[in-house]
């Protein structure tokens, strides 16, 4: 297959602290029969912002929205993955929430990820890779949960953060959780590309660069959901993937459509669903943990 093709590079992170790293090598097995065994939607909170119009530029202006924050645990035999972290677990309780960007959108945790592997008899250290869409605090901030993991982070992601510090002082402090919160692992792989994770085809990183340097989303292939993509944040709303409509808060616009358009040609092409992460409405009706695509 051409679109996930097999020029991407694998760059080890050159710290003395990493070991044990594993060889992440592109290869590219296109259509496969190889599957993973189940994909669990984990609850990985909400938020409410006031202005939907910095997602959807030019409409609704000042009306509030409510976003769901997802993440997915994926069983391939028997390694447990991680996709995305959702909002920090300490936000848990708090009714005044969380929030970087605290003037535009504050979010709130229900249920830690830890009490929902829990329910069916999982703890943090069953899970052997954490993949990141992007370095997001909604999406990275329970990383420290799983410090034994493989953790998994598009290159031009880590560079990005760990370029000199943005004038912007909201990005300054995406950027400074993300420097904290990115140490903490003991393995760290950083991507290039299109990944191929084990070789079989039933988990596929998709590079969607656009919202961030770095973003990615991820492809799964299950016995009877047949293939799955995870959109990371290539789009917030069905109605922004449909009319190719980029956020503000976007770092590239022209890479964010192009993103959007090469998810629509896999989805063609393996005749893939689509499950956005921000989007409540889809969200909602969408199979939880316990209960899971198989
Ligand atoms: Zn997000």
């Amino acid at each position: 297959m051409k679109s996930l093709s097999a020029t991407a590079a694998v760059l080890s992170v050159a710290l003395a602290s990493l070991a044990n790293v594993s060889d992440l090598s592109a290869t590219d097995s296109g259509k496969s029969a190889s599957t993973i065994d189940r994909l669990y939607r984990v609850d990985c909170g909400h938020s409410l912002a006031n202005d939907e119009s910095v997602w959807t530029p030019g409409e609704n202006k000042g009306k509030s929205i409510e976003f769901s924050s997802t993440c997915y645990l994926i069983q391939h035999g028997a390694d447990y993955l991680m996709w995305d972290t959702g909002v920090p677990e300490s936000t848990i309780g708090d009714p005044k929430g969380w929030s970087t960007l605290p003037s535009l959108i504050v979010y709130h945790l229900d249920r830690t990820i830890s009490s929902q592997l829990a329910a069916i008899g999982l703890k943090p250290a069953d899970v052997d890779y954490v993949l990141v869409s992007h370095t997001h605090g909604d999406h990275i901030g329970n990383i420290g949960l799983f410090p034994d993991a493989t953790v998994v982070v598009q290159q031009a992601e880590y560079q990005w953060i760990n370029s000199p510090p943005p004038s912007d002082p909201n990005l300054n402090t995406l950027v400074t959780l993300a420097r904290k919160l990115l140490g903490q692992p003991r393995r760290l792989e950083l991507v290039t590309g299109d990944i191929d994770l084990f070789r079989d085809g039933s988990v596929k990183l998709i590079s969607t660069p656009g919202h961030t340097p770095g973003s990615q989303s991820l492809m799964v292939h299950l016995p009877k959901s047949g293939y799955v993509i995870l959109s990371g944040d290539v789009a917030h709303l069905e109605d922004n993937f449909e009319r190719d409509i980029v956020p503000a808060l976007n770092v590239d616009k022209s890479e964010s459509v192009a993103s959007m358009d090469r998810i629509k040609k896999i989805m063609a092409e393996y005749d893939a669903q689509l499950f956005i992460n921000h989007d409540k409405h889809q969200a909602d009706q969408l199979k939880l943990l316990p209960d899971y695509y198989d």
